[in-house]
């Protein structure tokens, strides 16, 4: 049976950690949660579409929106603005759907302030090595990037006692399955 308050499931992860994988094979397998398309001024990856992966938006609006209180939490990381609109989180709640959020520690922190029951959950790499050749591999980040990243992440790591779950993508299947367990006990839970 499913309650009747919507969940806010609040996802972060050093990059490389497999984040966006994980999202999407929950987003497959459980079709009530509504992905938060969140706004960026960084261009898009290849394969990424607008409005899409994220809402890709010129600084001066991003910065505009930051006066006019667009977004319920922003932050900037690796050097680009990211946020969540407040507008599209509160429809999402006020019709009582589920959401997934694919934000940063500091975004995480901002929402959980707002909204003290969100369920937040942490996604951990194997290790800094696996995590490197992870973004190695992905082939879309300059390597000036990449070093970028890597030094954010110990610090994203010391966070990790922050959030309610941690799940360690070591096998990307156990990873998935370990996540949707923890989104389905609490959307059973009434
Ligand atoms: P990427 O550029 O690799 O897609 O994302 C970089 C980081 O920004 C990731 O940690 C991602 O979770 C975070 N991020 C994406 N959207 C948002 C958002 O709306 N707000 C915040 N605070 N972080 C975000």
């Amino acid at each position: 049976m499913k309650n009747n308050t919507a969940n806010l499931y609040i996802i972060s992860a050093p990059s490389g950690a497999g984040k966006t994988t994980l999202c999407r094979a929950v987003l497959d397998r459980l079709k009530d949660i509504t992905y938060s398309v969140s706004c960026t001024t960084r261009s898009p990856r290849r394969g990424e579409h607008d409005g899409v992966d994220y809402n890709f938006i010129p600084i001066e609006d991003f910065k505009k929106g930051i006066e006019t209180g667009r977004w319920v939490e922003w932050a900037e990381v690796y050097g680009n603005y990211y946020g969540t609109s407040a507008e599209f989180l509160d429809n999402c709640l006020a019709s009582g759907n589920d959401i997934l959020l694919d934000i940063d520690v500091q975004g995480a922190m901002q929402i959980t302030e707002r909204y003290p029951d969100s369920i937040t959950i942490f996604i951990l790499p194997p290790s800094l090595d696996i995590l490197r050749s992870r973004l190695e591999s992905r082939g879309t980040d300059s390597e000036q990037s990449i070093v970028k990243r890597l030094v954010a992440v110990e610090k994203e790591m010391e966070k990790k006692g922050l959030y309610r779950h941690v799940i360690i993508n070591d096998k990307l299947s156990n990873a998935i399955s370990e996540l949707i367990e923890i989104i389905e006990s609490y959307s059973h839970r009434c």
